[in-house]
């Protein structure tokens, strides 16, 4: 089993951000990353509202991060990220299982962020990753000259749409309601660019053989349904909390996110969490400003950890938790 002082499950902007601040502090971190490094910030489109970054990709911002994080030092902070999906986390022992290793660390920061909200319809699950995406993003290379059907009503739908244009002439979007919740500027460029729209419908079942065939939509107005070609279908209709890892391990929960005090820490001591999970607003910069939080009081935990095992330490020696060292020695 390795050791390590921090392990931090999630590559997003939480986890990233958590990390810097632990590995500058000088513990040992390791951010283990089950997907694409970047999270939902990585297929995230123009991003305009990060302090700092100019308007421009999600993905570059990202890649900033990762090269801040990874980078030795003075370039970076020289953290060790590893491209690995955790399978379980032991609260107690402190002990993070991935499908290819076992680590135990003083403190383990869940920043898991949130996954892509299934619909639920028949066929769904069978062919995802067979016709079905849930990012446009990471699979327009393979829309060119396809059919597709993309499914909700914001303006990530809108762009996934949009994005799917620029290699394909078939695009039909689909939304329950009568008008779509993306801003108007977004339902504009739709029309622009022929991209036809169907109110009112909702898709009810998937099928095909080892890949995608046809999509069974209905008109929930009218009843009426009807069965359309298709060869991708993406799924747009929000995103939920990826707490499985959390509940499994027997953190508070708070409604449908995990339960965390002023200090970031969950109601395993030692065990923090920061960004999407914690029902934090879903933005770039509070799950960023989250795990910087939660990399600060994790640093803290493992300071007064060695304080209270009366370990000498260079924040000590340094003044830093000077006055916890010396009522501890009293
Ligand atoms: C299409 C899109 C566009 C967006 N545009 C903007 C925007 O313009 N501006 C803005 O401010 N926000 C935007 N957002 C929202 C923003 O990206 C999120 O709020 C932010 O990324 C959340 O950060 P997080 O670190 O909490 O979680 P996430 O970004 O979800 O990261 C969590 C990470 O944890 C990993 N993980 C989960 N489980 C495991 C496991 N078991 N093992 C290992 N790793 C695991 C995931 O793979 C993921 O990489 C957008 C989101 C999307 C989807």
């Amino acid at each position: 089993m390795e050791e390590r002082d921090v392990v931090i499950i999630g590559a997003g902007p939480a986890g990233l951000s958590a990390s810097v601040f632990t590995q500058l502090d000088g513990w040992s971190t390791l951010v283990i990353e089950g997907n694409w490094v970047g999270g939902q910030g990585a297929i995230a489109y123009t991003v305009s509202n990060y302090p700092g970054f100019l308007p421009g990709d999600g993905s570059i911002l990202m890649d900033n991060m990762e090269k801040q994080v990874t980078s030795t030092p003075p370039s970076g902070v020289g953290a060790e990220l590893r491209r690995e999906r955790v399978i379980s986390l032991k609260a107690e022992d402190k002990v993070v299982t991935t499908e290819e290793n076992e680590y135990r660390a003083q403190t383990i920061i869940l920043a898991t962020g949130s996954t892509m909200q299934k619909l639920g319809v028949l066929g769904e699950e069978r062919f995802a990753g067979k016709g079905v995406s849930y990012y446009a993003r990471r699979d327009v290379d393979q829309f060119s000259g396809k059919r597709v059907l993309v499914v909700g009503g914001g303006n990530t739908t809108a762009k996934s749409a949009l994005l799917a244009k620029t290699v394909t002439s078939q695009v039909t979007l689909i939304h329950r309601r009568e008008s779509l919740r993306a801003y108007s500027i977004m339902t504009k460029s739709l029309q622009k660019e022929g991209i036809e729209i169907w109110y009112n419908t909702e898709l009810k079942e998937i099928r095909g053989g080892d890949w995608v065939q046809t999509a069974v939509v209905v008109n929930n107005k009218t009843g009426a349904e009807k069965e359309i070609g298709v060869d991708w279908i993406v799924i747009c209709v929000g995103t939920e909390p990826d707490t499985r890892l959390a509940r499994e391990a027997g953190l508070e929960m708070k409604g449908t996110v995990v339960k965390i005090n002023s200090q970031m820490m969950t109601s395993k001591p030692g065990i923090f969490a920061c960004g999407e999970i914690t029902g934090c607003d879903r933005h770039l910069i509070s799950s960023a400003s989250q795990g910087a939080c939660a990399g600060m009081y994790a640093s803290e935990y493992l300071a007064l950890e060695k304080v209270k095992r009366g370990e000498m330490f260079e924040g000590a020696k340094n003044g830093k938790y000077a006055d916890e060292y010396m009522a501890m020695l009293r």
